[in-house]
């Protein structure tokens, strides 16, 4: 059995080449849900869905969110309509008090649904409604989740960190703000003063059965991709028990995308694989690229990085299969 830990990015990327390496059934994906939104009434939960997609078969590969061909009738014509009826285009987060009445899972990441900020395919939407449709029915996301995958006929097993809300906040010179208003609708552009993960979510049974063999961190974010996972509760102590591999999301201090640099220099970390491997005290080896020299106190498995097709997930996997061994 193994565990991938995810967000949006880099660990889809290499889910995308580890099906010969390591067997779906015997595979889990713990997805980050820090970065889910209530958006018009809707939970959207995007990295739980890159992975749905992905491995579903569906995903966009050029932007690695939403549904490949899928078209923005309605998204287009909220915009129309708040246009044409004077509505300011927002982010429009909710009041305060109507933050946290209600359905529970949505708490302080509430966005009114006028002039939609993110950008939510037609498709992509009706996953959303049956998500919530589901959560309202009384179910867990956890359980919603299940159903989904199944749905999208997915051979892993796709599980949220947790079934309580997190919300991770952006402290920027303008203000807090969720991480979606941060990277959706100010481009990841506010200077970063701080992270905060808003809530006390707990580990579901799954979460902790997931754990208990070899944990596999793929290159995801470290601070707004990986730290909501580690802020459900036993994660982390479990994460000191548990053989964890880690693959770098630097090749020494260059990352391949997004906002992971400036996020680890507010975190005060180091921006590269040296300050990663200080993030993760409980990492028992690493894979790191050809071209990252960096010295580690830990074992440390070689290879081409670069993840720009299936082939090049293929190798990394078989990467991290090796430093696993190496651990066995
Ligand atoms: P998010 O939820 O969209 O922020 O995505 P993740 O947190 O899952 O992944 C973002 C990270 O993936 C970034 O820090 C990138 O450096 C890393 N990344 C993206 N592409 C690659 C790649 O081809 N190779 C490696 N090693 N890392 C990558």
């Amino acid at each position: 059995m193994v565990t991938f830990l995810s967000g949006g990015t880099g660990t889809p990327k290499l889910l995308s080449g580890a099906d010969d390496v390591f067997d779906p059934a015997e595979t889990t994906v713990l997805g980050n849900t820090g970065d889910d939104v209530e958006l018009g009434g809707l939970h959207v939960s995007p990295d739980l869905d890159t992975v749905l997609f992905e491995r579903g078969g569906v995903l966009d590969r050029e932007t690695w969110w939403g549904i490949d061909g899928d078209t923005e009738e309605t998204h287009a014509f909220l915009h129309e309509l708040a246009s044409a009826a004077g509505l300011e285009a927002g982010p429009r987060y909710l009041p305060d008090e109507r933050q946290t009445e209600g359905r529970e899972l949505a708490r302080w990441r509430r966005f009114s649904g006028v002039a939609e900020f993110m950008t939510i395919g037609d498709r992509d939407r009706a996953v959303h409604l049956t998500r919530t449709g589901l959560l309202d029915e009384g179910r867990s996301l956890t359980a919603v989740t299940r159903t989904l995958a199944d749905a999208f006929g997915l051979a892993v097993d796709l599980v949220p960190m947790s079934d309580d809300p997190l919300a991770t906040m952006i402290h920027t010179p303008r203000g807090e703000m969720h991480f979606q208003e941060f990277w959706v609708a100010h481009r990841g552009e506010p200077a970063i003063e701080a992270v905060e993960f808003r809530g006390e979510p707990r580990a579901t049974v799954p979460v902790e059965k997931a754990l208990e063999d070899g944990v596999v961190i793929g290159p995801s974010n470290p601070i707004t991709s990986v730290g909501p996972i580690r802020a459900v509760g036993g994660v982390e102590e479990r994460l000191a028990d548990a053989p964890v591999v880690v693959v770098s999301p630097f090749v020494e201090d260059r990352v391949f995308s997004g906002p992971a640099g400036d996020l680890m220099a507010a975190a005060g970390y180091e921006p590269s694989t040296a300050g990663v491997a200080e993030c993760y005290p409980f990492a028992d080896a690493f894979v790191l690229d050809s071209g990252d020299g960096t010295k580690l106190d830990r074992p440390v498995v070689r290879t081409d990085t670069t993840m720009d097709s299936r082939e090049d997930a293929e190798r990394v996997a078989r990467a991290v299969g090796e430093a696993l061994e190496v651990l066995a």
